[in-house]
Protein backbone atom coordinates (compact mmCIF):
# COMPACT_ATOMS: atom_id res chain seq x y z
CA UNK A 1 0.00 0.00 0.00
CA UNK A 2 2.50 2.49 1.52
CA UNK A 3 5.74 2.98 -1.79
CA UNK A 4 6.19 5.15 1.34
CA UNK A 5 9.80 6.68 0.78
CA UNK A 6 10.50 7.81 -3.06
CA UNK A 7 13.88 7.71 -4.17
CA UNK A 8 16.92 9.50 -2.21
CA UNK A 9 18.79 12.17 -3.78
CA UNK A 10 22.37 13.68 -2.96
CA UNK A 11 22.63 17.38 -2.89
CA UNK A 12 25.03 17.09 -6.08
CA UNK A 13 22.14 15.64 -8.01
CA UNK A 14 20.20 19.36 -7.51
CA UNK A 15 21.29 20.80 -10.41
CA UNK A 16 20.22 18.66 -12.72
CA UNK A 17 15.96 19.26 -11.80
CA UNK A 18 13.92 20.67 -14.46
CA UNK A 19 14.16 24.71 -14.24
CA UNK A 20 11.23 27.38 -14.80
CA UNK A 21 13.96 29.71 -14.63
CA UNK A 22 13.24 31.52 -17.72
CA UNK A 23 9.77 31.99 -16.34
CA UNK A 24 10.67 32.92 -13.31
CA UNK A 25 13.13 35.84 -14.20
CA UNK A 26 9.76 37.77 -15.40
CA UNK A 27 9.49 38.25 -11.83
CA UNK A 28 11.55 41.04 -10.22
CA UNK A 29 12.49 43.07 -7.59
CA UNK A 30 10.33 45.93 -8.97
CA UNK A 31 6.94 43.81 -8.67
CA UNK A 32 7.41 43.56 -4.97
CA UNK A 33 7.91 45.52 -2.07
CA UNK A 34 10.76 42.64 -0.96
CA UNK A 35 13.11 41.54 -2.92
CA UNK A 36 13.72 38.71 -4.94
CA UNK A 37 16.87 36.29 -4.44
CA UNK A 38 17.79 34.35 -7.83
CA UNK A 39 21.68 33.94 -6.70
CA UNK A 40 22.51 30.35 -6.68
CA UNK A 41 24.00 30.30 -2.93
CA UNK A 42 20.25 30.91 -2.18
CA UNK A 43 18.71 28.76 -4.09
CA UNK A 44 20.54 26.10 -2.85
CA UNK A 45 20.00 26.77 0.61
CA UNK A 46 16.34 26.35 -0.20
CA UNK A 47 16.88 22.96 -2.15
CA UNK A 48 17.24 21.87 1.73
CA UNK A 49 15.60 20.90 4.64
CA UNK A 50 16.01 19.19 7.83
CA UNK A 51 15.55 16.28 6.69
CA UNK A 52 18.48 16.61 4.53
CA UNK A 53 16.87 13.62 2.06
CA UNK A 54 15.61 15.21 -1.03
CA UNK A 55 16.98 18.31 -2.63
CA UNK A 56 15.23 20.76 -5.20
CA UNK A 57 16.11 23.78 -6.23
CA UNK A 58 14.05 26.94 -6.63
CA UNK A 59 14.65 29.09 -9.52
CA UNK A 60 14.23 31.75 -7.23
CA UNK A 61 13.90 33.25 -3.19
CA UNK A 62 11.10 35.14 -2.08
CA UNK A 63 11.43 37.80 0.26
CA UNK A 64 7.77 39.01 0.77
CA UNK A 65 7.29 42.46 2.82
CA UNK A 66 3.64 41.54 3.24
CA UNK A 67 0.92 39.94 2.50
CA UNK A 68 0.53 42.21 -0.96
CA UNK A 69 3.92 40.54 -1.89
CA UNK A 70 2.48 37.06 -1.68
CA UNK A 71 -0.30 37.76 -3.30
CA UNK A 72 1.63 39.41 -6.59
CA UNK A 73 3.79 36.06 -6.08
CA UNK A 74 1.08 33.86 -6.29
CA UNK A 75 -0.76 35.51 -9.20
CA UNK A 76 2.58 35.60 -11.28
CA UNK A 77 2.73 31.86 -10.89
CA UNK A 78 -0.54 31.61 -12.00
CA UNK A 79 0.30 33.49 -15.30
CA UNK A 80 3.09 31.99 -15.87
CA UNK A 81 1.49 28.36 -16.32
CA UNK A 82 4.17 26.50 -14.95
CA UNK A 83 5.36 27.80 -11.67
CA UNK A 84 4.28 26.44 -8.18
CA UNK A 85 5.07 28.17 -5.34
CA UNK A 86 6.31 27.12 -1.53
CA UNK A 87 6.18 29.10 0.98
CA UNK A 88 9.04 28.30 3.23
CA UNK A 89 8.77 27.90 6.94
CA UNK A 90 12.24 27.50 8.93
CA UNK A 91 12.61 24.75 6.32
CA UNK A 92 12.37 21.88 9.69
CA UNK A 93 10.20 19.37 7.07
CA UNK A 94 12.02 15.80 6.71
CA UNK A 95 11.35 15.28 3.07
CA UNK A 96 11.23 18.35 0.71
CA UNK A 97 7.48 19.69 2.02
CA UNK A 98 8.62 23.14 1.65
CA UNK A 99 10.61 22.99 -1.36
CA UNK A 100 9.95 23.97 -5.27
CA UNK A 101 11.73 22.60 -8.11
CA UNK A 102 12.14 25.14 -10.36
CA UNK A 103 9.39 27.37 -9.06
CA UNK A 104 9.47 30.06 -6.51
CA UNK A 105 10.25 29.82 -2.76
CA UNK A 106 8.71 32.39 -0.33
CA UNK A 107 11.27 33.02 2.38
CA UNK A 108 8.25 33.37 5.50
CA UNK A 109 10.97 34.28 7.84
CA UNK A 110 11.83 37.45 6.08
CA UNK A 111 7.93 39.19 6.34
CA UNK A 112 7.20 41.39 8.97
CA UNK A 113 7.11 38.63 11.74
CA UNK A 114 5.54 41.39 14.61
CA UNK A 115 3.99 39.86 17.70
CA UNK A 116 0.78 42.04 18.68
CA UNK A 117 -1.11 41.26 21.92
CA UNK A 118 -4.46 42.06 22.11
CA UNK A 119 -7.13 42.14 24.79
CA UNK A 120 -10.48 41.20 23.69
CA UNK A 121 -13.70 40.61 25.68
CA UNK A 122 -13.57 37.17 24.67
CA UNK A 123 -10.05 37.09 26.08
CA UNK A 124 -6.25 37.74 25.16
CA UNK A 125 -4.91 36.94 21.93
CA UNK A 126 -1.61 37.20 20.18
CA UNK A 127 -1.88 38.44 16.04
CA UNK A 128 1.36 36.61 14.91
CA UNK A 129 2.90 37.01 11.98
CA UNK A 130 2.75 33.09 9.86
CA UNK A 131 6.45 33.13 9.33
CA UNK A 132 6.90 33.77 13.21
CA UNK A 133 9.02 31.51 15.19
CA UNK A 134 7.08 29.51 17.85
CA UNK A 135 10.31 30.36 19.90
CA UNK A 136 9.75 34.30 19.54
CA UNK A 137 6.22 34.41 20.24
CA UNK A 138 6.93 33.05 23.53
CA UNK A 139 9.45 35.29 24.39
CA UNK A 140 7.17 38.22 23.43
CA UNK A 141 4.31 36.99 25.07
CA UNK A 142 5.92 35.42 28.22
CA UNK A 143 8.27 38.49 28.79
CA UNK A 144 6.27 41.36 27.81
CA UNK A 145 2.62 40.60 28.96
CA UNK A 146 3.31 37.40 31.55
CA UNK A 147 0.88 35.46 28.97
CA UNK A 148 1.18 32.43 26.47
CA UNK A 149 0.01 30.48 24.04
CA UNK A 150 -1.95 27.25 25.44
CA UNK A 151 -0.55 24.74 22.91
CA UNK A 152 3.20 23.79 21.66
CA UNK A 153 5.53 22.04 19.82
CA UNK A 154 8.81 20.20 21.70
CA UNK A 155 10.42 22.40 19.73
CA UNK A 156 10.05 26.13 19.18
CA UNK A 157 12.40 27.62 16.29
CA UNK A 158 9.21 26.27 14.22
CA UNK A 159 7.17 28.78 12.03
CA UNK A 160 3.13 29.68 13.01
CA UNK A 161 2.41 28.76 9.66
CA UNK A 162 4.48 25.82 9.63
CA UNK A 163 3.04 23.82 12.76
CA UNK A 164 -0.21 25.35 12.06
CA UNK A 165 -0.09 23.69 8.51
CA UNK A 166 0.08 20.31 10.30
CA UNK A 167 -1.16 20.15 13.48
CA UNK A 168 1.40 20.84 16.10
CA UNK A 169 1.40 19.17 18.88
CA UNK A 170 3.06 18.61 22.67
CA UNK A 171 2.38 17.59 25.96
CA UNK A 172 0.00 20.29 26.70
CA UNK A 173 -2.20 18.58 23.53
CA UNK A 174 -4.20 16.45 25.66
CA UNK A 175 -5.90 19.45 27.30
CA UNK A 176 -5.79 21.76 24.31
CA UNK A 177 -5.59 20.24 21.65
CA UNK A 178 -2.87 20.95 18.90
CA UNK A 179 -1.85 24.49 18.13
CA UNK A 180 -4.65 24.28 14.92
CA UNK A 181 -7.11 24.26 17.80
CA UNK A 182 -5.87 27.00 19.69
CA UNK A 183 -6.12 29.89 16.65
CA UNK A 184 -9.76 31.61 15.78
CA UNK A 185 -8.51 33.91 12.90
CA UNK A 186 -6.08 33.49 9.93
CA UNK A 187 -4.63 35.91 7.61
CA UNK A 188 -4.35 33.60 3.91
CA UNK A 189 -3.46 34.31 0.79
CA UNK A 190 -5.02 31.35 -1.26
CA UNK A 191 -3.88 29.86 -4.75
CA UNK A 192 -5.41 32.11 -6.44
CA UNK A 193 -3.93 34.77 -4.95
CA UNK A 194 -6.86 36.30 -3.02
CA UNK A 195 -5.73 37.74 0.89
CA UNK A 196 -8.81 36.85 2.53
CA UNK A 197 -9.49 36.47 6.37
CA UNK A 198 -11.05 33.57 7.68
CA UNK A 199 -12.35 32.20 11.31
CA UNK A 200 -14.97 29.82 12.39
CA UNK A 201 -17.48 32.09 11.22
CA UNK A 202 -15.84 34.11 8.54
CA UNK A 203 -15.08 31.95 5.16
CA UNK A 204 -14.90 29.34 7.75
CA UNK A 205 -14.56 26.16 4.69
CA UNK A 206 -10.98 28.28 4.15
CA UNK A 207 -10.43 28.20 7.96
CA UNK A 208 -10.55 24.48 8.89
CA UNK A 209 -9.13 23.73 5.28
CA UNK A 210 -5.93 25.45 5.43
CA UNK A 211 -5.60 24.04 9.55
CA UNK A 212 -3.47 21.16 8.86
CA UNK A 213 -3.88 21.41 5.24
CA UNK A 214 0.07 20.83 4.24
CA UNK A 215 0.28 24.13 2.43
CA UNK A 216 -2.19 23.08 0.03
CA UNK A 217 -4.83 25.85 0.14
CA UNK A 218 -2.98 29.07 0.92
CA UNK A 219 -0.01 30.87 2.87
CA UNK A 220 -1.27 31.65 6.41
CA UNK A 221 0.39 35.74 6.43
CA UNK A 222 -1.12 36.56 10.23
CA UNK A 223 -2.32 33.90 12.86
CA UNK A 224 -4.45 35.17 15.78
CA UNK A 225 -3.40 32.56 18.96
CA UNK A 226 -5.13 31.93 22.12
CA UNK A 227 -3.38 32.90 25.07
CA UNK A 228 -3.63 32.47 28.40
CA UNK A 229 -1.85 33.66 31.93
CA UNK A 230 1.81 32.25 31.83
CA UNK A 231 2.87 30.60 34.80
CA UNK A 232 6.72 30.97 36.64
CA UNK A 233 7.84 27.52 36.91
CA UNK A 234 7.20 23.98 36.15
CA UNK A 235 7.88 20.84 37.67
CA UNK A 236 9.05 18.91 35.19
CA UNK A 237 8.75 15.03 36.41
CA UNK A 238 10.14 11.74 34.72
CA UNK A 239 9.00 7.75 35.90
CA UNK A 240 9.59 4.82 34.64
CA UNK A 241 7.63 2.02 33.71
CA UNK A 242 8.76 -1.41 32.95
CA UNK A 243 4.88 -2.53 31.59
CA UNK A 244 3.63 -1.29 28.98
CA UNK A 245 0.69 -1.69 29.46
CA UNK A 246 1.02 -0.09 33.05
CA UNK A 247 2.62 2.77 31.05
CA UNK A 248 -0.51 3.72 29.19
CA UNK A 249 -2.81 3.01 31.76
CA UNK A 250 -1.20 5.90 33.70
CA UNK A 251 -0.93 7.74 30.93
CA UNK A 252 -4.62 7.58 29.84
CA UNK A 253 -5.41 8.43 33.21
CA UNK A 254 -3.85 11.32 33.65
CA UNK A 255 -6.18 12.83 30.32
CA UNK A 256 -9.33 12.57 31.90
CA UNK A 257 -8.66 14.25 35.30
CA UNK A 258 -10.65 17.38 35.87
CA UNK A 259 -8.79 20.37 34.79
CA UNK A 260 -7.74 22.84 37.54
CA UNK A 261 -5.38 24.20 39.53
CA UNK A 262 -3.37 21.55 41.04
CA UNK A 263 -5.87 18.77 40.01
CA UNK A 264 -4.01 17.57 37.07
CA UNK A 265 -0.57 17.52 35.14
CA UNK A 266 -0.14 20.75 32.56
CA UNK A 267 1.51 18.46 30.40
CA UNK A 268 1.72 14.41 29.42
CA UNK A 269 4.47 13.03 27.26
CA UNK A 270 5.98 9.96 27.28
CA UNK A 271 8.95 7.73 25.22
CA UNK A 272 10.45 4.35 24.83
CA UNK A 273 14.26 3.66 25.82
CA UNK A 274 16.06 0.63 25.71
CA UNK A 275 16.83 -1.91 28.66
CA UNK A 276 20.56 -0.73 28.38
CA UNK A 277 23.63 1.33 29.12
CA UNK A 278 23.86 2.47 25.85
CA UNK A 279 24.13 7.00 26.44
CA UNK A 280 21.36 7.82 23.71
CA UNK A 281 18.99 5.16 23.56
CA UNK A 282 19.19 3.64 26.70
CA UNK A 283 18.79 4.15 30.90
CA UNK A 284 21.09 7.53 30.71
CA UNK A 285 18.42 9.23 28.77
CA UNK A 286 15.70 9.29 31.24
CA UNK A 287 17.20 11.70 34.45
CA UNK A 288 16.88 15.34 33.78
CA UNK A 289 19.62 16.69 35.77
CA UNK A 290 23.20 15.68 35.54
CA UNK A 291 23.10 15.43 39.26
CA UNK A 292 20.45 12.22 39.09
CA UNK A 293 21.77 9.17 37.96
CA UNK A 294 19.60 6.39 36.64
CA UNK A 295 19.86 3.50 38.85
CA UNK A 296 18.76 -0.17 37.10
CA UNK A 297 18.96 -2.58 39.99
CA UNK A 298 15.24 -0.55 40.37
CA UNK A 299 14.18 -2.46 37.39
CA UNK A 300 12.46 -5.69 37.97
CA UNK A 301 13.20 -8.90 36.85
CA UNK A 302 10.27 -9.08 34.34
CA UNK A 303 11.34 -6.18 32.56
CA UNK A 304 11.80 -6.85 28.29
CA UNK A 305 14.11 -5.55 26.06
CA UNK A 306 11.90 -2.32 26.26
CA UNK A 307 11.21 0.89 29.15
CA UNK A 308 8.97 3.05 29.24
CA UNK A 309 9.49 6.83 30.58
CA UNK A 310 6.05 8.72 31.72
CA UNK A 311 7.01 12.78 31.58
CA UNK A 312 4.28 14.85 33.05
CA UNK A 313 4.85 18.32 34.18
CA UNK A 314 2.90 21.07 36.74
CA UNK A 315 2.84 24.42 36.71
CA UNK A 316 3.32 26.68 39.43
CA UNK A 317 3.79 30.83 40.66
CA UNK A 318 6.56 32.20 42.37
CA UNK A 319 4.38 32.62 45.18
CA UNK A 320 2.95 29.05 45.38
CA UNK A 321 4.53 27.69 48.79
CA UNK A 322 7.01 24.71 47.66
CA UNK A 323 5.41 22.28 50.37
CA UNK A 324 2.09 23.10 48.54
CA UNK A 325 3.82 21.89 45.29
CA UNK A 326 5.26 18.88 46.69
CA UNK A 327 1.83 17.72 48.17
CA UNK A 328 0.03 18.34 44.46
CA UNK A 329 2.96 16.57 43.15
CA UNK A 330 2.58 13.69 45.88
CA UNK A 331 -0.72 13.73 45.40
CA UNK A 332 -0.74 13.21 41.40
CA UNK A 333 1.98 10.83 40.94
CA UNK A 334 1.14 8.95 44.27
CA UNK A 335 -1.82 7.55 41.76
CA UNK A 336 0.68 6.24 39.51
CA UNK A 337 2.41 2.89 39.42
CA UNK A 338 5.75 3.26 38.10
CA UNK A 339 9.36 1.55 38.99
CA UNK A 340 9.79 3.24 42.46
CA UNK A 341 13.27 4.86 42.73
CA UNK A 342 13.34 5.42 39.22
CA UNK A 343 11.54 8.89 39.54
CA UNK A 344 12.93 12.16 38.58
CA UNK A 345 12.44 16.12 39.41
CA UNK A 346 13.61 19.57 38.54
CA UNK A 347 11.70 22.78 38.47
CA UNK A 348 12.63 24.89 36.11
CA UNK A 349 11.18 28.23 34.89
CA UNK A 350 8.42 28.52 32.34
CA UNK A 351 10.44 29.62 29.48
CA UNK A 352 13.78 27.44 30.26
CA UNK A 353 10.62 24.42 30.01
CA UNK A 354 9.63 25.23 26.72
CA UNK A 355 12.92 26.15 25.53
CA UNK A 356 14.27 22.79 26.66
CA UNK A 357 14.82 20.82 23.23
CA UNK A 358 17.61 24.06 23.06
CA UNK A 359 20.09 22.49 24.45
CA UNK A 360 20.03 19.57 22.84
CA UNK A 361 20.13 21.42 19.80
CA UNK A 362 23.19 22.96 20.53
CA UNK A 363 24.81 19.86 21.46
CA UNK A 364 23.73 17.95 18.04
CA UNK A 365 25.24 21.14 16.47
CA UNK A 366 28.47 20.83 18.23
CA UNK A 367 29.11 16.92 16.97
CA UNK A 368 27.58 17.64 13.17
CA UNK A 369 24.58 15.41 14.41
CA UNK A 370 22.15 18.46 13.21
CA UNK A 371 23.37 18.78 10.14
CA UNK A 372 22.82 14.74 9.41
CA UNK A 373 20.40 13.23 7.86
CA UNK A 374 17.20 13.13 9.44
CA UNK A 375 14.79 10.51 8.31
CA UNK A 376 11.85 10.51 11.00
CA UNK A 377 8.81 8.86 11.10
CA UNK A 378 5.61 10.19 13.15
CA UNK A 379 2.95 8.39 12.90
CA UNK A 380 -0.64 8.53 14.74
CA UNK A 381 -1.93 5.44 16.23
CA UNK A 382 -5.43 4.42 17.75
CA UNK A 383 -5.15 2.87 21.16
CA UNK A 384 -6.79 -0.46 20.24
CA UNK A 385 -3.50 -1.17 18.59
CA UNK A 386 -0.90 0.76 20.24
CA UNK A 387 0.10 -2.44 22.52
CA UNK A 388 0.39 -4.30 19.31
CA UNK A 389 2.61 -1.29 18.26
CA UNK A 390 4.88 -2.02 21.27
CA UNK A 391 5.60 -5.80 20.66
CA UNK A 392 6.13 -5.67 16.72
CA UNK A 393 7.75 -1.88 16.77
CA UNK A 394 9.47 -1.08 20.10
CA UNK A 395 10.13 -4.52 21.28
CA UNK A 396 11.35 -5.61 17.72
CA UNK A 397 12.44 -3.98 15.21
CA UNK A 398 13.89 -0.74 17.84
CA UNK A 399 14.97 -2.53 20.60
CA UNK A 400 17.85 -0.78 20.57
CA UNK A 401 16.50 2.64 19.55
CA UNK A 402 16.56 4.84 16.94
CA UNK A 403 19.80 6.93 17.76
CA UNK A 404 16.98 9.80 19.38
CA UNK A 405 14.04 10.33 21.40
CA UNK A 406 11.01 7.36 20.48
CA UNK A 407 8.34 9.62 21.39
CA UNK A 408 4.68 7.59 22.80
CA UNK A 409 1.95 9.09 24.35
CA UNK A 410 -2.13 9.32 24.57
CA UNK A 411 -4.01 12.33 23.04
CA UNK A 412 -7.46 12.64 23.45
CA UNK A 413 -10.03 13.25 20.59
CA UNK A 414 -13.04 15.43 21.94
CA UNK A 415 -13.22 15.86 25.61
CA UNK A 416 -16.40 16.70 28.31
CA UNK A 417 -16.62 19.59 30.62
CA UNK A 418 -18.17 19.15 33.04
CA UNK A 419 -20.40 21.87 34.73
CA UNK A 420 -18.71 23.75 36.31
CA UNK A 421 -19.88 27.52 36.15
CA UNK A 422 -22.12 28.48 39.16
CA UNK A 423 -25.58 29.14 37.31
CA UNK A 424 -25.69 25.98 35.61
CA UNK A 425 -24.93 24.29 39.38
CA UNK A 426 -27.43 26.60 40.68
CA UNK A 427 -30.04 25.92 38.45
CA UNK A 428 -29.32 22.24 37.84
CA UNK A 429 -28.04 22.50 34.29
CA UNK A 430 -26.60 19.52 32.86
CA UNK A 431 -23.57 21.32 30.92
CA UNK A 432 -21.37 18.67 30.36
CA UNK A 433 -19.96 19.34 26.69
CA UNK A 434 -18.53 17.73 24.57
CA UNK A 435 -15.38 19.85 23.14
CA UNK A 436 -13.64 18.53 19.94
CA UNK A 437 -9.94 19.15 20.06
CA UNK A 438 -8.99 17.61 17.04
CA UNK A 439 -11.74 19.17 14.91
CA UNK A 440 -12.90 16.90 12.17
CA UNK A 441 -13.60 20.11 10.01
CA UNK A 442 -9.59 20.66 9.40
CA UNK A 443 -7.37 19.16 7.07
CA UNK A 444 -5.84 17.09 9.73
CA UNK A 445 -6.06 13.06 9.01
CA UNK A 446 -6.18 10.73 12.50
CA UNK A 447 -6.89 7.29 12.69
CA UNK A 448 -10.36 6.83 12.40
CA UNK A 449 -11.96 5.35 15.62
CA UNK A 450 -11.72 6.03 19.35
CA UNK A 451 -11.38 9.17 21.33
CA UNK A 452 -8.05 8.29 22.22
CA UNK A 453 -4.93 7.80 20.09
CA UNK A 454 -1.11 8.00 20.51
CA UNK A 455 1.22 9.78 18.14
CA UNK A 456 4.78 8.04 17.93
CA UNK A 457 7.82 9.94 16.99
CA UNK A 458 11.02 8.03 16.18
CA UNK A 459 13.19 11.00 16.08
CA UNK A 460 16.61 9.76 14.71
CA UNK A 461 19.47 11.57 15.76
CA UNK A 462 22.73 10.01 14.33
CA UNK A 463 25.78 10.74 13.06
CA UNK A 464 26.41 11.28 9.12
CA UNK A 465 27.79 8.10 7.99
CA UNK A 466 30.37 6.50 7.98
CA UNK A 467 30.38 6.95 11.92
CA UNK A 468 26.80 6.69 11.53
CA UNK A 469 24.19 4.47 10.07
CA UNK A 470 23.59 4.77 6.20
CA UNK A 471 20.92 6.93 5.50
CA UNK A 472 19.40 4.14 3.58
CA UNK A 473 19.31 1.72 6.34
CA UNK A 474 17.19 4.23 8.46
CA UNK A 475 14.56 4.80 5.35
CA UNK A 476 14.47 1.07 5.32
CA UNK A 477 13.62 0.03 8.93
CA UNK A 478 10.78 3.08 8.61
CA UNK A 479 9.74 1.48 5.62
CA UNK A 480 9.65 -2.06 7.66
CA UNK A 481 7.85 0.03 10.15
CA UNK A 482 5.30 0.98 8.52
CA UNK A 483 4.80 -2.03 6.27
CA UNK A 484 4.79 -4.57 9.16
CA UNK A 485 2.12 -2.18 10.68
CA UNK A 486 0.08 -2.75 7.59
CA UNK A 487 0.63 -6.08 7.48
CA UNK A 488 -0.91 -7.03 10.84
CA UNK A 489 -3.79 -4.67 10.42
CA UNK A 490 -3.06 -1.86 12.99
CA UNK A 491 -4.82 1.19 12.05
CA UNK A 492 -2.75 4.07 11.81
CA UNK A 493 -1.77 7.67 9.97
CA UNK A 494 1.00 9.52 9.13
CA UNK A 495 1.31 12.32 10.59
CA UNK A 496 3.54 15.02 8.74
CA UNK A 497 3.08 12.40 6.03
CA UNK A 498 5.42 11.80 2.93
CA UNK A 499 3.71 10.19 -0.42
CA UNK A 500 4.33 10.57 -3.92
CA UNK A 501 1.65 8.65 -5.68
CA UNK A 502 -2.45 10.00 -5.64
CA UNK A 503 -2.88 7.00 -4.95
CA UNK A 504 -1.07 6.82 -1.47
CA UNK A 505 -2.67 9.86 -0.50
CA UNK A 506 -6.30 8.60 -1.36
CA UNK A 507 -5.73 6.11 1.26
CA UNK A 508 -4.27 8.61 4.03
CA UNK A 509 -7.65 10.44 3.40
CA UNK A 510 -9.44 7.85 3.45
CA UNK A 511 -13.05 9.14 3.64
CA UNK A 512 -11.81 13.11 3.38
CA UNK A 513 -10.00 12.90 0.00
CA UNK A 514 -13.11 13.66 -1.77
CA UNK A 515 -13.34 17.10 0.58
CA UNK A 516 -9.47 17.97 0.18
CA UNK A 517 -9.51 17.94 -3.87
CA UNK A 518 -12.75 20.10 -3.58
CA UNK A 519 -11.23 22.45 -1.72
CA UNK A 520 -8.21 22.66 -4.02
CA UNK A 521 -10.59 23.18 -6.70
CA UNK A 522 -11.83 26.08 -4.67
CA UNK A 523 -9.07 27.77 -3.31
CA UNK A 524 -5.71 26.66 -5.44
CA UNK A 525 -7.46 25.63 -8.62
CA UNK A 526 -4.17 25.26 -10.96
CA UNK A 527 -2.86 23.70 -7.77
CA UNK A 528 0.76 26.39 -7.58
CA UNK A 529 1.13 25.93 -4.14
CA UNK A 530 3.34 23.34 -1.79
CA UNK A 531 4.09 21.06 -4.67
CA UNK A 532 6.88 19.85 -2.27
CA UNK A 533 4.05 17.50 -0.56
CA UNK A 534 3.84 15.52 -4.17
CA UNK A 535 -0.25 15.19 -3.76
CA UNK A 536 -1.32 17.75 -6.76
CA UNK A 537 0.60 18.18 -10.13
CA UNK A 538 0.47 21.92 -11.56
CA UNK A 539 -2.12 22.72 -14.51
CA UNK A 540 -1.85 24.71 -16.73
P1 LIG B 1 8.36 24.13 6.78
O1 LIG B 1 9.03 22.84 6.92
O2 LIG B 1 9.13 25.22 6.16
O3 LIG B 1 6.97 23.94 5.99
C1 LIG B 1 6.12 22.85 6.21
C2 LIG B 1 4.98 22.85 5.18
O4 LIG B 1 4.11 23.94 5.45
C3 LIG B 1 5.45 23.02 3.74
O5 LIG B 1 4.58 22.35 2.89
C4 LIG B 1 5.33 24.51 3.53
O6 LIG B 1 5.17 24.84 2.16
C5 LIG B 1 4.13 24.84 4.37
N1 LIG B 1 4.19 26.18 4.95
C6 LIG B 1 5.22 26.75 5.61
N2 LIG B 1 4.85 27.97 6.04
C7 LIG B 1 3.58 28.14 5.65
C8 LIG B 1 2.63 29.20 5.79
N3 LIG B 1 2.93 30.34 6.41
N4 LIG B 1 1.39 29.03 5.25
C9 LIG B 1 1.06 27.89 4.61
N5 LIG B 1 1.92 26.87 4.42
C10 LIG B 1 3.15 27.00 4.96
N6 LIG B 1 5.96 19.01 15.12
C11 LIG B 1 5.07 18.89 16.12
O7 LIG B 1 3.86 18.87 15.89
N7 LIG B 1 5.49 18.78 17.43
C12 LIG B 1 6.80 18.83 17.77
O8 LIG B 1 7.12 18.73 18.94
C13 LIG B 1 7.75 18.97 16.73
N8 LIG B 1 9.06 19.05 17.02
C14 LIG B 1 9.97 19.18 16.01
C15 LIG B 1 11.32 19.26 16.33
C16 LIG B 1 12.27 19.41 15.33
C17 LIG B 1 13.71 19.49 15.69
C18 LIG B 1 11.84 19.45 13.98
C19 LIG B 1 12.84 19.57 12.89
C20 LIG B 1 10.50 19.37 13.65
C21 LIG B 1 9.54 19.24 14.66
N9 LIG B 1 8.18 19.18 14.38
C22 LIG B 1 7.28 19.05 15.40
C23 LIG B 1 7.70 19.17 13.00
C24 LIG B 1 7.26 20.55 12.53
O9 LIG B 1 5.97 20.82 13.00
C25 LIG B 1 7.27 20.58 11.02
O10 LIG B 1 8.58 20.44 10.57
C26 LIG B 1 6.62 21.80 10.43
O11 LIG B 1 6.70 21.67 9.06
C27 LIG B 1 7.16 23.13 10.89
O12 LIG B 1 8.39 23.43 10.34
P2 LIG B 1 8.66 24.80 9.55
O13 LIG B 1 8.06 25.96 10.23
O14 LIG B 1 10.11 24.83 9.27
O15 LIG B 1 7.81 24.58 8.21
Amino acid sequence: MIAYFEHFVHENETDTYSRNDDAALLFTDKDIRGSIDYGSSTTSLAAKDFGGIHAAKPSAVVRPAGADDISRVVKFASRSGTLTVAASGNGHSINGQAMSDGGLVVDMRSMDSSIDVVRLHSGDVADVGGGALWEDVLRRCVLDYGLAPRSWTDYLRLTVGGTLSNAGVSGQAFRYGPQTANVTELEVVTGKGDTLICSESQNPELFFAVLGGLGQFGIITRARILLQPAPDMVRWMRVVYADFEEFTRDAESLLSLPEGEGSSFDYVEGFAFANSDDPVNGWPSVPLDPNQSFDPTQIPCSAGPVLYCLEVALHYRNVDRRSAVDMVVERLLGRLRYCEGLEYQVDVSYMQFLLRVQHAEQQAKANGIWDAPHPWLNLFVSKADIASFDRLVFKEILKHGVGGPMLVYPLLRSKYWRAVHSLSMMFNINSSARTTRWDDRTSVVLPPEGDIFYIVALLRFSLPHPKGPPVEEMISENREIVQTCIKSGLSLKLYLPHYTSEEEWKQHFGNKWTRFVERKARFDPMAILAPGQKIFSRRN
